[in-house]
């Protein structure tokens, strides 16, 4: 399905469901996909995220040692309205709120399920988070394939970070995109009507 393909409430359930089905019985394999594991957990989140009204994208951070010390998943729409509430947003509220000590996080590695969008690109920068991957491009928002477009300063700050696709498998980079734009047009329309329309 492509981004802003419109389904009925009934149709997009089925859908979603489906969804949850495939990623249930997913096995991750990162003998094959050295990300596998991960981009798999940040799909979990993306289903929690989607299940709940919200848009389908997780993410999670990891340590040094690879563990992952934080999961979360987009709260745009709830419990309530908070633009801001973005998955990688979540994840970095929680970890800069629970780890003020650390201060090199070159080992640290972000996951989504979903390339970055400006904002939450903005933020990965200023958090210096050394190292951010996600498992599906958004060829409608994403901001990675377009870091020639970033201010001066914003270049400076991303030139000692690594930015790159989740080493995850095909069927992962399209279950994350699937979860992501089953729920899109309707909550976008919601996101439209907040604003003067010409
Ligand atoms: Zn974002």
């Amino acid at each position: 399905m492509s981004p802003g393909t419109s389904l009925a409430p009934a149709a997009a359930a089925t859908n979603l469901e489906a969804l949850a089905a495939a990623l249930e019985a997913y096995q991750p394999n990162t003998a094959a996909h050295p990300d596998d594991h991960y981009a798999f957990l940040v799909c979990q989140e993306a289903l929690l995220a989607a299940r709940a009204g919200n848009y389908g994208v997780g993410c999670l951070l990891t340590d040094p040692a690879g563990r992952v010390i934080v999961r979360g998943h987009n709260q745009v729409f709830q419990p309530r309205f908070r633009s801001d509430l973005h998955a990688e947003m979540v994840v970095l509220n929680h970890f800069e709120q629970t780890c003020p000590e650390l201060t090199d996080l070159s080992g640290y590695q972000l996951v989504v399920s979903l390339e970055p969008c400006p904002m939450c690109l903005s933020r990965i920068l200023m958090a210096g988070i050394g190292v951010m991957r996600y498992v599906s491009p958004d060829q409608g928002g994403g901001m990675i394939g377009n870091l020639h477009a970033l201010p001066p300063s914003f270049k400076t700050l991303a030139g000692g970070q690594v930015f790159g696709q989740a080493r995850c498998s095909a069927q992962l980079r399209q279950l994350a995109l699937s979860l992501f734009t089953q729920n899109l047009a309707e909550l976008r329309e919601r996101l439209l009507q907040r604003r003067p329309r010409g």
